[in-house]
């Protein structure tokens, strides 16, 4: 994403011709980031030689699936519902792991069924239940156990998961009690230790400790491990002022880790691969000056986009077509929906802008599609690929006749 002559494109695409092309609110990705994304996080650590499985939540867009897929990488899934999009992309279920804390019956059944490489755990009535079915099937299920490291991952606190009073797995005594009450199952073989200890990581410094904490219960679970999953949560550059994550420093201590463990690794990565692959181009409804801010009403809101809203979290803006001239009021780029939280950014000094101009809300490949909602009963936004100067429909927009 650059511009020229003022004017932004992707790739070699102008934004007011997609706008214009396909209306708005719309996401628009670019595969070529995309592809660079997945090289250099396998580049990063190709010392390891881990299997890469694509966090599917982070971005269920079946094109994009089937991208990821002929990248090579595998596919984390939390639902039936995104491990059927998985095996829809072409993905083999040999690379698919299944994560969650509430797996249920015919999720599970689906997932013996479909003989997906893992079914990580989280609570042991979750491995009795696949114990049932596997026997019934006269299978034997493959499974990871996760655990809860209690590792402070220095994240938002709304987006950390590894922490004690967290829901997801299980703290080091009953993991190191379960591992044991499954020794002899003849249905239930337990594979894989995995670990996620949460989202927008930047610093390695957490995943150092939670290394830690997996050498020390490996050792005294005595248990011989195929595979270690240590889940996803690298960070991005949603602003400038982050500092960007230490990929060396990460792979060198795992390759330490490797020395001491015969395992294959695994990892689950969604933001750090597609957050930055996107915008969502959406048009200025209305501006309403008041005394203190100047509202900018566009016509992308939090069901399009609900990070801000859920998390606070921080998506840059930039217009579509630059210009000199500058408003020092503050600007609050806000939806139509009636929810106060309904706010994008609030940002002194932005250039002129008037209604019916576009922008482009940055940043927003992960978490952005894949967690957007009918609410005010607004129809989902459309996706759009970019590729070198093609553009197309990856998603159409939903029409109002299927949601009324
Ligand atoms: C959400 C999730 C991921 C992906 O996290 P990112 O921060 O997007 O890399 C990986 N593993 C599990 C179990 C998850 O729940």
């Amino acid at each position: 994403m650059y511009f020229k002559k003022n004017k932004l494109f992707i790739e070699k695409v102008e934004g007011s011709k997609i706008v214009k092309k396909f209306g708005t609110p719309t996401y628009c990705y670019s595969l070529r980031k995309l592809k660079n994304n997945i090289r250099n996080f396998q580049k990063s650590f190709s010392s390891i030689n881990p299997l890469l499985c694509f966090s599917v939540k982070s971005n269920s867009n079946l094109q994009i699936l089937k991208e990821v897929k002929k990248m090579g990488m595998g596919a984390d899934v939390v639902s039936k519902g995104e491990m059927m999009q998985a095996l829809k992309a072409g993905i083999s279920p040999k690379k698919i792991v299944f994560s969650g804390v509430g797996k249920k019956t015919d999720e599970l059944k689906f997932a013996i069924e479909k003989k997906i490489l893992l079914i990580n755990a989280e609570t042991e009535s979750e491995i009795f239940e696949i114990e049932r079915l596997a026997k019934l099937k006269k299978t034997v299920v493959h499974i990871g156990i996760r655990l809860n490291p209690n590792i402070d991952a220095k994240t938002l606190r709304k987006i950390s998961t590894g922490k004690r009073e967290d829901k997801f797995g299980l703290t080091e005594k009953p993991f190191l009690d379960i591992l044991n009450n499954f020794k002899f199952s003849r249905f239930v073989k337990v594979k894989c230790l995995s670990v996620h200890i949460g989202s927008q990581i930047t610093d390695y410094k957490p995943y150092s400790k939670m290394i830690n904490v997996l050498d020390k219960i490996i050792k005294k679970s005595q248990h011989v491990f195929d595979y270690i999953d240590l889940g996803g949560g690298m960070g991005v550059q949603y602003q400038k002022k982050t500092k960007s994550f230490n990929y060396q420093k990460y792979s060198a201590i795992i390759k330490k880790f490797l020395k001491r463990h015969d395992v294959k690794i695994i990892f689950e990565p969604g933001r750090s691969i597609i957050a930055n692959c996107a915008v969502l181009f959406a048009q200025i409804i209305y501006i309403k000056n008041t005394e203190k801010k100047r509202f900018i009403i566009l016509d992308a809101a939090m069901n399009d986009l609900m990070r801000p809203a859920l998390y606070g979290s921080y998506h840059n803006i930039i217009p579509l077509i630059k210009r000199s001239k500058k408003n020092k009021t503050i600007h609050d780029f806000v939806g139509p929906v009636c929810e106060t939280t309904d706010k994008f950014l609030s940002v002194k000094d932005f250039q002129q802008l008037n209604e019916k101009d576009y922008v482009a809300i940055c940043d927003v490949g992960a978490y952005g599609m894949s967690l957007s909602s009918n609410y005010n009963l607004r129809p989902k936004a459309s996706e759009i690929m970019i590729e070198n100067k093609s553009s197309k429909v990856i998603l159409k927009r939903q029409k109002l006749v299927n949601i009324i």
